[in-house]
């Protein structure tokens, strides 16, 4: 699995992007076409679809990414003003890469 897949890739460094963050489960990167002044992606190294595809064995990779989301919050200065935290899930529901990855806007006046 990872083999045309764009998050895949980045996560396994065969493409540029610059990470605000790794662990032994995630990476974070910002998002190249940004819809608020701070847009993070959350990025699990393992590749899962979509929540949809989430199993019991996934637990710590939903526990870190809220964990890193709290901690990123406070290094991109959004703790206090406040930021959203969703993931799209199938194409319906606005989802265009299909690999697991949470979005993290905020930072407006
Ligand atoms: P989604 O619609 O939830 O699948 O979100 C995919 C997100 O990935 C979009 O907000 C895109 O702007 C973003 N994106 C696509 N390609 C890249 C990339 N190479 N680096 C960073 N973000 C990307
Ligand atoms: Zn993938």
């Amino acid at each position: 699995m990872g083999d045309e897949c764009l998050f895949c890739k980045i996560v396994n460094r065969e493409l540029d992007s610059e990470f605000l963050m790794e662990t032994d489960e995630l990476v974070v990167f910002r998002d190249i076409n940004p819809m608020a002044p701070v847009h993070l992606l959350f990025v699990p190294k393992k590749h899962i679809r979509s929540v949809n595809d989430i199993t019991k064995e996934d637990d710590y990779i939903l526990s870190a990414l809220i964990f890193a989301a709290k901690e990123m919050a406070v290094r991109t200065g959004v703790a206090e003003s406040g930021y959203r935290l969703f993931f799209n899930v199938e194409k319906g529901g606005g989802q265009e890469i299909f690999h697991l990855h949470m979005h993290m806007i905020g930072g407006w006046e």
